[in-house]
C-alpha cells in the first residue's frame, strides 16, 4: 500500500511522516521514503538548482520527473512488491503542483506545438509522467491543507533558506492547483493543517 502526504511548504508534511515513523517504524512491513527522492544525482542536482533564482524551470521539470521515475523503479515498485506499507513525503502530485504552477506564470502555450491557451498544465504533465507505465497511483493521499498565511509564519520560524516558492503569492497558487488536484481525484483526502499537530495526526 502507498501512502502520500501533499500539501504545500510548511503544512507538516515531514512532522508527520516522521510520528508515523515513530510510531510504526519498528515494523519490518512498514517503509517511509520521500521526493525528490535522495538516493539519486537528480536530487542533489534539484537541491541546487532550487537554490538559485535563474535556473530553468523547464530542466526543473524534466529533473523532477526523471528523479520520480528512479524513485518508482528502484524503490516504490519493489516495496509494493513485498506487500510492505510505503509513507511517501511528496510524490508526483508535488511536480504537478508546483512545475505546472511555476511554468503557467512564464510559458507561452500559443508559441508551444504540443499547447494550446486552453491547456491545463497540471493535466498536461498528469498526461506525461503516465507515458510508459512508469506511474505507480497512491493507494491513499493526505492532502495538509493550510492557508499560505499560517505556511508562511511556520516557515519563517523553521528554516534559515527560504525557496523560490515560498512567497505568500506563491503559497496561494499552489494552494489553489492543490484544491483542484482534491476535487478531481477520489484518492485525495483533504486534512485539516492549521489544526494542533497531534489533532491532524490522528485525522490522518
Ligand atoms: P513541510 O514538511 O510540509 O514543509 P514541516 O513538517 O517541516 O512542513 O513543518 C514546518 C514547521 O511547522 C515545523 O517547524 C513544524 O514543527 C511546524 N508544524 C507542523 N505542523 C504543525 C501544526 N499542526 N501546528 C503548528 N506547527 C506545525
Amino acid at each position: 500500500m502507498l501512502v502520500t502526504f501533499e500539501g504545500i511548504d510548511g503544512s507538516g508534511k515531514s512532522t508527520l511522516k516522521n510520528k508515523f515513523e515513530d510510531e510504526y517504524g519498528s515494523s519490518e512491513k512498514t517503509v517511509f521514503t520521500s521526493e525528490p527522492y535522495d538516493k539519486v544525482e537528480t536530487n542533489t542536482i534539484i537541491r541546487n538548482f532550487l537554490s538559485e533564482a535563474d535556473s530553468d524551470p523547464i530542466q526543473l521539470l524534466y529533473l523532477y520527473m526523471s528523479n520520480h521515475i528512479s524513485h518508482v523503479e528502484s524503490f516504490i515498485r519493489p516495496q509494493l512488491k513485498k506487500d510492505n506499507i510505503i509513507f511517501c513525503d511528496r510524490y508526483y502530485d508535488s511536480m504537478l503542483v508546483y512545475q505546472s504552477t511555476e511554468l503557467d506564470s512564464i510559458l507561452d502555450k500559443n508559441s508551444e506545438p504540443l499547447l494550446n491557451e486552453d491547456t491545463d498544465l497540471l493535466h498536461f504533465f498528469d498526461e506525461l509522467q503516465n507515458i510508459g507505465g512508469f506511474q505507480v497511483e497512491p493507494d491513499v493521499t493526505l492532502y495538509i491543507d493550510i492557508s499560505s498565511e499560517t505556511a508562511i509564519e511556520r516557515i519563517k520560524d523553521s528554516r534559515e533558506d527560504i525557496d523560490r516558492f515560498e512567497t505568500k503569492n506563491q503559497l496561494q497558487e499552489l494552494s489553489t492547483k492543490y484544491d483542484q488536484l482534491c476535487d478531481e481525484k477520489e484518492r485525495i483526502v483533504r486534512v485539516d493543517g492549521e489544526q494542533d499537530i497531534e489533532e491532524v495526526y490522528a485525522e490522518c
